[in-house]
């Protein structure tokens, strides 16, 4: 008999009687979508948690992406500088948004884009950046915001993975015009599904706010083409209800993410990622696995599935070695991001792993190391 599974991740959930009297109330209104009390306490709540003013719930973390990239409002097929080391949807949003993606390599010591790959990356047809906080690590913010003024363009910071991260001198989610955060069920704080955008002002909120609505200002008038990105009742309850809870589950990752790293410690050919530096969530635990290691990276993916351990390779591929994305890679190599995709490999950690499962974890990484 083998042991039971674990899984990258598995989402927090609150309990369930603390979401029925929220449920009560939508049942009383038959308010379901459409800005009831549920989704106007939820923007306030997550507003304050966050320490934002000016916030929009959004039915998920992509749409989301995508009326944060409406809202700026940039002239069609103009071309946005992102990173290949993200989740597909970064680049998809962008191209759903009928804009041109560019992408940029990341920095030789990080998973974020390096500044000046970013600044070698812009041509008369860029128009906004869009960098991803890979992990909840901060993005260097202050250097992208310089080059973007220097050269007028739109910043949109795909913070999917940043709920509860922030730099050391906070202020992460003000940086550029706009951040997203996506609320999926594989994301530290979920609403099964779900996001937000963070807008810089209240005009960028109010356009937003528009957009997710099919672009309606009132009954009869529309601006701009929207979609239907609204979050509903149901998710904003829920969302409520996990608000207290998400800073107890980042303590207890924070936890997993030492245990990690003194079991690990020493293991030749790993590298341990690092909290240094920023105010982590610890939803992720990137190790990079190079080539001294027996077997390699995807050796050890490999040999953990064979215990029933599932861990991921985010982010292998890269965005732009996916075939229907590929059209948009430009000559220009990608040697930090491809030796990224090639390294990384990403533990089990989140709030409900128990101890002994994490040590499992590690006996089979010193087991594929032949170091027990
Ligand atoms: C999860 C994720 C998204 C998409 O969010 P959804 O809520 O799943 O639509 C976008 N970008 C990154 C980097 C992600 O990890």
């Amino acid at each position: 008999m083998s042991d039971k599974p674990i899984y990258v991740t598995r989402p927090a959930l609150p309990p369930l009687q603390d979401l029925l009297p929220q449920l009560e109330s939508i049942w009383q209104s038959a308010q379901v979508t459409n800005g009831g009390d549920q989704i106007r306490a939820f923007e306030a709540g997550l507003g304050e948690f966050l320490g934002v003013a000016h916030i929009t719930p959004c039915c998920n973390g992509t749409i989301a992406l995508m009326c944060a990239l409406r809202a700026c409002r940039l002239p069609p097929g103009a071309e946005v500088i992102t990173t290949p080391y993200s989740f597909v949807a970064t680049t998809s949003a962008i191209l759903w948004a009928g804009l041109t993606p560019v992408f940029a390599d990341t920095s030789p010591d990080d998973f974020n884009l390096d500044p000046a790959s970013i600044a070698a990356a812009i041509s008369p047809r860029t128009a906004a950046i869009m960098p991803v906080h890979c992990y909840g690590r901060p993005c260097d913010i202050d250097a992208i915001d310089d080059i973007a003024r220097r050269h007028d363009l739109k910043v949109i910071y795909d913070a999917a993975h940043a709920f509860g991260a922030d730099r050391l001198s906070g202020g992460l989610l003000e940086g550029g015009d706009f951040s997203v955060i996506s609320f999926h069920g594989t994301k530290v704080f979920n609403t099964f599904e779900g996001g937000c955008v963070i807008a810089g002002s209240a005009e960028d909120k109010l356009s937003v706010d528009r957009l997710i609505n099919f672009g309606f200002v009132n009954e009869t008038t529309i601006e701009g083409v929207g979609i239907n990105g609204k979050m509903s009742e149901f998710n904003a309850a829920l969302g409520r209800a996990q608000l207290p809870l998400i800073r107890r589950q980042i303590e207890r990752c924070r936890e997993l993410h030492h245990q990690y790293h003194k079991k690990l410690a020493g293991i030749a050919g790993l590298t341990l990622p690092s909290d240094a530096g920023y105010h982590s969530n610890y939803s992720y635990y990137p190790l990079r696995v190079n080539d001294t290691f027996p077997g390699g990276r995807d050796g050890l993916y490999d040999a953990l599935r064979e215990q029933n351990i599932f861990t991921r390779r985010y982010f292998y591929p890269l965005i732009p070695e996916f075939p229907d994305y590929a059209a948009h890679r430009r000559d220009a190599a990608l040697p930090n991001a491809t030796r990224l995709s090639r390294e990384v490999l990403c533990l089990p950690i989140y709030a409900d792993l128990s101890d002994d499962d994490l040590a499992r974890v590690c006996r089979a990484i010193q087991s594929a190391a032949g170091t027990v």
